[in-house]
């Protein structure tokens, strides 16, 4: 590609279908829109999937899964590596096509092009180490052979929020496990996914391996697929209310299933933290993806010793942010994804301030074209407030103050997700006894980021079922069969 423009790398993605290694309309031939959230303006039409067109995207799936299963690990793990080196070598158009479809500044896209291209690189060196084993039986007169094997056609469902990273995450090990899928990226963000099947199939993917629908009618698409009884698992990320629904129509055929839901992250800062680390760590942990992330810190928990200090310094911070549309240079706080999501930050606030809370910055929407809310500080927030217990999704930092260890796992542990807690604090048994009590799949010590694709990302409670990623992220895609041997 020549100079980089908006039109220019939207103009370059497919915007039908992939299915069978081909690109077709959509069997009704409608459309949807898809639209730049810091402008509101159309950037293209995309192919709108019928469940006929599941239907035929599950039947290409099937159809490849037997070749696919029995092709050498090396060949998995060399269209992975290939994948990887593409994405890196066009880092520039795929970040500027998702900050347009996203909203999310041009520097964090270009990081999760190369995060992205991490689980490709990830996983091609997993393909090669699918392990087995052979064993004496207890008795000593039979053996035990374990091998793993690929599960089958998988459904993958993905969220806008990292719109090539989560489905990276899936594809990455499904393709290293040696199973066929189908993949529904979310409808306000779908031209990611489809720039990234391009890749693959350039990466030599074989057709039929990986099939892509675009859709408006996710429900009425997906729920064929998953009762249809040829797909073997079910990979979702998304919110816990979309994926408690997913997991009872998974119940109908016994769907394997990995979770990937919400989060209510707290962020703990005790006194004797390094408080420039603790604020730098709130920026990161609050500001990455302008607070539209699971991972995102929801909830800032800081001991009454630091906590003003610790509020100062991050109202100074948040305050300095520069708010745009996420192509213009130096912008950190990009637009939110709709209209919807700033009208839920927009509530959020006005519960947390009526009964109690404080304003230190920020806290109100500006005004459009597009979707934006300010960089915001709360403090004093009461236990009661909605956003103690609910996503914000949204650039809004609100503080409480605790007076000891107790009272801050109690306060963090209050909530029914448990994907990650952040702790800041320097005393090394005071860490790791808070890390061991926090109920949450993961937890960033005095670290305010922890995705990795070497190490595995999930949740407990209704943050979600499975792990992402590390040595255990191909496990979600592979059976362990046991062959009884007599001798
Ligand atoms: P969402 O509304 O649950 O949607 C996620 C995906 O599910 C989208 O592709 C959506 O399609 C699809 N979907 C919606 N209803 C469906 C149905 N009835 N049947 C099948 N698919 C359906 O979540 P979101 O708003 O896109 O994403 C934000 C949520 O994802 C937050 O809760 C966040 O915490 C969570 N998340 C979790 C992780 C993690 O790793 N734990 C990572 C990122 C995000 P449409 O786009 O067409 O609605």
């Amino acid at each position: 590609m020549g100079e980089l423009t908006e039109s220019g790398v939207v103009d370059a993605v497919g915007k039908e279908l992939f299915i069978g290694g081909k690109w077709v309309p959509s069997s009704s031939g409608r459309t949807f829109a898809v639209e730049d959230p810091a402008t509101g303006r159309v950037l293209c039409e995309v192919a709108d999937a019928s469940p006929e067109d599941g239907k035929a995207a599950l039947d290409a799936a099937v159809a490849a899964q037997a070749d696919w299963a029995k092709t050498a690990p090396r060949e998995r793990s060399e269209i992975l590596r290939r994948a990887y080196e593409l994405l890196n070598s066009r880092v520039d158009e795929l970040a500027l096509l998702m900050t347009l479809e996203m909203g999310k500044p041009l520097a964090e896209a270009k990081g999760e092009v190369a995060y992205a291209a991490e689980f490709f690189r990830w996983f091609s060196e997993e393909a090669v180490r699918i392990d087995g084993g052979y064993q004496v039986a207890p008795n000593g007169a039979g053996r035990f052979l374990v091998t793993k094997q690929p599960v089958g056609p998988c459904l993958l469902i993905t969220p806008w929020n990292f719109p090539m990273a989560m489905g990276g995450r899936k594809i990455g090990p499904a393709i290293a496990a040696g199973c066929t899928m189908v993949i529904k990226p979310a409808e306000q963000t779908p031209l990611s996914m489809l720039a990234l099947a391009a890749i693959l199939t350039e990466a030599g993917l074989p057709a039929g391996v990986l099939n892509v629908v675009t859709t408006s009618d996710p429900g009425g698409v997906m729920e064929p697929m998953i009762k249809d009884g040829r797909a073997r698992k079910l990979s979702f990320t998304g919110s816990t209310a979309v994926g408690r629904k997913l997991l009872e129509q998974c119940a109908d055929k016994v769907l394997r299933t990995s979770m990937e839901l919400g989060g209510n992250a707290p962020f703990l800062v005790f006194d004797d933290a390094d408080l420039d680390a603790a604020v730098e760590g709130a920026m990161q942990a609050k500001m990455r993806n302008i607070g539209e992330a699971c991972t995102a810190a929801n909830r800032f928990y800081v001991q009454r010793g630091v906590a003003d200090e610790f509020a100062r310094r991050l109202t100074e911070r948040m305050s300095a942010l520069p708010l745009g549309r996420g192509t213009e240079p130096g912008v950190v706080v990009g637009p939110l994804i709709d209209a919807d999501a700033v009208a839920k930050v927009t509530e959020l606030v006005a519960d947390a301030t009526s009964r109690g809370a404080k304003v230190l910055t920020g806290g109100a929407t500006v005004d459009g074209p597009g979707n934006f809310y300010q960089a915001t500080v709360l403090t004093e927030v009461p236990r009661d407030a909605r956003m103690a217990s609910e996503e914000i999704f949204g650039p809004v930092a609100p503080i409480s103050v605790f007076d000891d260890e107790d009272e801050a796992v109690a306060a963090a542990n209050d909530t029914e997700y448990g994907l990650v807690s952040y702790v800041y604090t320097n005393d090394l048994k005071r860490a790791l006894r808070v890390s061991e009590a926090l109920e949450a799949g993961m937890i960033g010590l005095n670290q305010g980021i922890v995705s990795n694709p070497a190490a595995p990302f999930g949740g407990v409670k209704q943050s979600g079922l499975g792990r992402e990623g590390g040595t255990v992220g191909i496990d979600e895609f592979l059976e362990t069969k046991y062959i009884a041997v007599s001798l």
